[in-house]
């Protein structure tokens, strides 16, 4: 049975190898360096006209972290939604968020982070108790080694540069002095 098989396979292969193989070939280039692909950008394209939740980034571009909150419930929401999934209600309000909280986890990434932040590796990523709400963030100015559960680090907004043609920023922690 096995013998019947191997050689059933090597009639195969052989036959694709040699019809394959003695034609030519296009060819396909690549350039040298591919531009960031719009779907894999790790950032949202933040104004109005291109998401719902842009009041979020207005208000971060002014420096104030802030999320929605359900004026049917009262559901505190992050990241911040366009209807409460707990009652379904598009009645919401933009409310501010501490600046600062506690390392609730930490890890640092090595390998695999997301396209544009290649050569930021190895970075710690963590997920800030906040008190109302927990996220996760990238640390910047923190060494894997020197960190505790439980330290006190504060947001800071930071500012993306990318292929698109509007101003973007995105939030971030720090360890406190
Ligand atoms: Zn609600």
């Amino acid at each position: 049975m096995n013998e019947h098989n191997d050689e059933t396979t090597k009639e195969t292969g052989g036959s694709d190898i040699a019809t394959d193989g003695g034609t030519d070939r296009d060819v396909v280039e690549l350039p040298d360096q591919v531009e960031l692909p719009r779907m894999l950008d790790f950032y949202e394209l933040q104004t109005e006209e291109t998401t719902q939740i842009s009041e979020f980034y207005d208000n971060l571009a002014d420096g104030q972290l802030t999320t929605t909150r359900c004026t049917e419930c009262d559901e505190l929401h992050f990241p911040p939604r366009i209807v409460c999934p707990e009652c379904h209600s598009d009645e919401l309000e933009y409310v501010d968020l501490p600046h600062e909280g506690e390392l609730f986890a930490f890890s640092t990434v090595r390998a695999g982070a997301p396209m544009g932040m290649e050569d930021e590796v190895p970075f710690v990523l963590g997920i800030v108790d906040l008190g109302p709400v927990k996220l996760s963030a990238h640390l910047d100015d923190a060494e894997y080694d020197d960190l505790e559960i439980g330290d006190p680090v504060e947001m800071k907004v930071v500012e993306i540069d990318g292929p698109v043609d509007h101003e973007r920023v995105f939030y971030r922690f720090e360890p406190q002095e």
